[in-house]
C-alpha cells in the first residue's frame, strides 16, 4: 500500500494530554462543589469533545449544573495549562519525522476545540504536521467523515492512499464512513475492546512505520538464521497452522500456555489429524518430553532475538533444555525494532494484558504497564531470551503476518 497521507487523531493518540485534561475538567467543575475527578476517571470520560466531557462529569457526579458555564471555565484553564502535563507518546516524533522526510503528508483531526488543537499541535510537532482541525461550529464532529474528506482533498489525496490513525471507538467510525482504512492505537484512552473492528491494530508507534514503509522481511529472515533459528513467514494464519500440523504429523508434541495457539486452534487440529499431542491449558498434565514443543513469544525483535517470561517457568524452561525441536509461532504484533523493544513488550504488553486475563491481582492489571512488584501473584518471575537455539535444540520460528496473542 503506497500512503500519501497519514491523518491523526491528537488526544490519545499522539499526545498524553490526560493529565492537563483531567486539571482542566476538576477546574471546570469546581464552583459546583464536584470532587476532583481522576485521570483514571476522566481517560474513560474522553473521545466526544469537552462538551461532553464536561456533562458526563456532572452525570458521574449526579450534578445538575450549566454544562456551558463549565465549559467557559474548563476552557480557560485549560488555554493556560495544556502544555504542563502533556506529552507526546513514546516513539510519535520519529514516526513524523521519518514520514516528513519520505514526503508523506500529516494532519490532525480532534474533537478538541480548534484554537487549542492548533496551539498545542504547533507547540509540540511544529512542521510535522501539515494541517491541524479541530472542533469548529461550521464542520460537524467526528464521526462525520465531512473533516476527514476535506483534509484529504486539501492535502492532494484520496481514500485509497490515506490512513486514519485514533485510539477510538468514534475514530474508527470516522475512517468507516470516510472510507479510509483505520489504524488503532492501544496506548490511548480507549478500550481494546472498542477497538477491535480496526483494519489494523498496534501496540507501539513503529509499527505504524512498519505499515506505512513494509518490513524487510528478507532482512528478516537474515537475522533469525544467521543466529540458527529456523524461519518460517506465512500470510494467513491458516497456512501456517497447515504447516505446523504437517511438522508434527507422527511426532509427540508438547504445548507452552499461549493465547497464540489457542487462538490458532492448533491443539484441535493435531488432535483431529491423529497426532499424539499434550496441552494442560486443554486439562492435561505440563507435558515437556515429546519431540515437538510448540510456544509462542511475548517479543520478538527483528535482530532476531526472542523473549519469553514466565511464572510457573514450565514454558521457558522448555525453550532452553531437553527439547529436540521447538517451534515459535508468533503473530506479526510480537515483532519489535530490537530486544530492548522486545523485553519492553513483554513486560508492558504481553505480562499485563496475561496478568488481566488470569484475573491476578497485580499492579499492571489497573496501570497496563509493569510496576515491578513483589506479588505473589506475579506473572512474571522468569524472563528468558534467546540469543542463538540452545545447544542440540532445532529451534524455528514461525511468523504470520497477522495480530495473534498478546
Ligand atoms: S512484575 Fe508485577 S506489575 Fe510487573 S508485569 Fe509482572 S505481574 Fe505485572
Amino acid at each position: 500500500m503506497n500512503y500519501k497521507t497519514v491523518v491523526f487523531d491528537l488526544d490519545g493518540t499522539l499526545l498524553n494530554t490526560i493529565g492537563d485534561l483531567t486539571d482542566a475538567v476538576n477546574y471546570g467543575v469546581s464552583h459546583l462543589g464536584i470532587k476532583p475527578s481522576t485521570e483514571q476517571e476522566i481517560t474513560g470520560r474522553v473521545g466526544n469533545g469537552a462538551a461532553k466531557l464536561l456533562q458526563r462529569t456532572l452525570d458521574k457526579n449526579n450534578v445538575q449544573g450549566d454544562v456551558n458555564e463549565c465549559f467557559k471555565r474548563f476552557s480557560e484553564y485549560y488555554r493556560e495549562h495544556m502544555t504542563c502535563k502533556t506529552h507526546p507518546y513514546d516513539g510519535i516524533i520519529h514516526l513524523l519525522e521519518r514520514l516528513k522526510q519520505a514526503g508523506i503528508k500529516t494532519a490532525i483531526l480532534t474533537n478538541k476545540f480548534d484554537l487549542a488543537a492548533r496551539e498545542i499541535a504547533e507547540h509540540y510537532f511544529g512542521e510535522l504536521i501539515d494541517y491541524t482541525q479541530g472542533e469548529r461550529v461550521d464542520i460537524p464532529r467526528k464521526p462525520d467523515p465531512t473533516a476527514l474528506i476535506s483534509i484529504m482533498d486539501m492535502l492532494g489525496s484520496d481514500k485509497d492512499n490515506t490512513l486514519y490513525v485514533g485510539d477510538s471507538k468514534v475514530d474508527l467510525q470516522t475512517a468507516k464512513n470516510a472510507g479510509v482504512r483505520s489504524v488503532a492505537v492501544t496506548w490511548g484512552y480507549g478500550d481494546n475492546e472498542s477497538l477491535k473492528d480496526a483494519d489494523m491494530i498496534v501496540d507501539r508507534a513503529y509499527q505504524i512505520e512498519d505499515i506505512i514503509f513494509g518490513i524487510d522481511f528478507n532482512e528478516l529472515e537474515n537475522n533469525f538464521t544467521k543466529r540458527g533459528f529456523g524461519f518460517k513467514l506465512f500470510d494467513t494464519k491458516e497456512q501456517a497452522v497447515n504447516y505446523v500440523v504437517g511438522e508434527c504429523k507422527g511426532k509427540s508434541v508438547g504445548f507452552g500456555g499461549s493465547v497464540t495457539l489457542d487462538q490458532l486452534g492448533v491443539y484441535e487440529k493435531l488432535k483431529d489429524n491423529g497426532i499424539d499431542a499434550h496441552w494442560h491449558w486443554r486439562n492435561e498434565p505440563i507435558y515437556m518430553d515429546g519431540e515437538i514443543y510448540l510456544t509462542s513469544a511475548n517479543g520478538i525483535s527483528k535482530t532476531g532475538e526472542v523473549v519469553n517470561i514466565d511464572g510457573t517457568c514450565n514454558r521457558v524452561a522448555a525453550t532452553l533444555y531437553n527439547t529436540k525441536r521447538c517451534i515459535i509461532v508468533c503473530g506479526v504484533n510480537k515483532l519489535t525494532i530490537d530486544l530492548q523493544s522486545a523485553i519492553e513488550r513483554a513486560r508492558n504488553i504481553s505480562a499485563p494484558l496475561n496478568a488481566k486475563r488470569l484475573n491476578k491481582k497485580v499492579p499492571c492489571v489497573i496501570t497496563g504497564k509493569c510496576e515491578d512488584c513483589q506479588s505473589p501473584e506475579r506473572i512474571c518471575k522468569a524472563m528468558v531470551v534467546l540469543m542463538n537455539p540452545p545447544t542440540d535444540m532445532d529451534c524455528e520460528i514461525v511468523l504470520v503476518r497477522e495480530n495473534l496473542g498478546y
